[in-house]
């Protein structure tokens, strides 16, 4: 059994409460894979400790929109029977990735805002607390142009995503995020894109992606990485992907994982949060292997 989890690539060293709360993620979900949990719910349960942390751009902590909304999304897909499901700018709801869980067990695959509400009010989802003075403020320097802000906020990206395999072998990925910053409203990212920011197939491997959304949809990017995967190790498949990603002028990071238990967590930033557990410990970095 395995479970990676990330809290996004960046151009800044993430903070040591960013990574205690991956590894206490880690823990959460790793704990639900020894109770017999499936790798989909340990994947969905990880990434709902990272929303409600407020720590990452995803759930409580997600990025404005430049109306000053949070339209959140994400995603998720199993790898035995290949069932995804996705939301796309669900507002007032902390936790998109339990939306897109149960939207995968619904008869469509992706809800976008309206659709998307009316569900996770249907299921009792957690609404969203208000939004902080922090956040707001943020906004407000963002939409000034303030130079080094909207920089770091070019090469942040901190969306959240966990991968995982279970006791019967099989795979599964899912990724949350706010977006990115300075985005129009209803501008959508790879995240909640099946095949660019997330994919699983017990025959290829699991992926969920990180970076610029509108370059990682370019490429298809869990979807060429996992594919790559049929044929190559993680690390090769995600050096190779990474840099096509790099080719077009993108920036991202990923991880990969297939059923043997072999994975990669890369990135083409400075720096990428995640970790992993997989029984005998629990490893959390602030990067990985980057891709140049
Ligand atoms: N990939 C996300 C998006 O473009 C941003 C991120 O990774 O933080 O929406």
């Amino acid at each position: 059994m395995l479970l990676i989890a990330h809290g996004g690539a960046g151009g800044r060293s993430p903070s040591k409460t960013a990574l205690k709360k991956i590894r206490e993620a880690l823990k959460t979900g790793y704990s639900i894979l020894v109770g017999k949990g499936s790798a989909l719910t340990a994947v969905i349960e990880t990434i709902a400790v990272l929303e409600d942390s407020g720590l990452f751009n995803a759930g409580t902590g997600a990025n404005l929109q430049l109306d000053g909304i949070r339209r959140l999304d994400a995603a998720v897909m199993e790898g035995a029977r290949c069932e995804a499901g996705s939301v796309i700018g669900l507002e007032g709801y902390r936790n998109p990735i339990r939306a897109a869980g149960i939207v995968m067990e619904s008869p469509h695959k992706i809800l976008t805002n309206i659709g998307a509400r009316v569900l996770a009010s249907a299921y009792d989802l957690t609404p969203m607390p208000d939004l902080d003075e922090k956040s707001i403020e943020r906004l407000k320097r963002l939409k000034a142009g303030e130079h080094e802000l909207v920089e770091l906020f070019k090469k942040h990206f901190s969306t959240v995503g966990a991968a995982a395999i279970d006791r019967d072998g099989d795979l599964a990925a899912g990724s949350s995020t706010g977006g990115v910053a300075l985005m129009l409203p209803g501008r959508v990212g790879d995240t909640p894109i099946i095949g660019a920011g997330v994919y699983a197939d017990n025959a290829s491997g699991a992926v969920a992606c990180t970076g610029r959304g509108e370059d990682i949809i370019r490429a298809a990017l869990a979807k060429e990485v996992a594919m790559r995967m049929c044929y190559s190790p993680p690390a090769a498949a995600a050096r190779a992907s990474l840099r096509k990603i790099l080719s077009i002028g993108g920036e991202a990071g990923l991880i990969a994982v297939k059923r043997t238990g072999t994975f990669a967590i890369m990135h083409t930033t400075a720096n990428m949060a995640g970790g992993y557990a997989n029984g005998k410990e629990i490893v959390v970095k602030e990067g990985f292997t980057i891709v140049k």
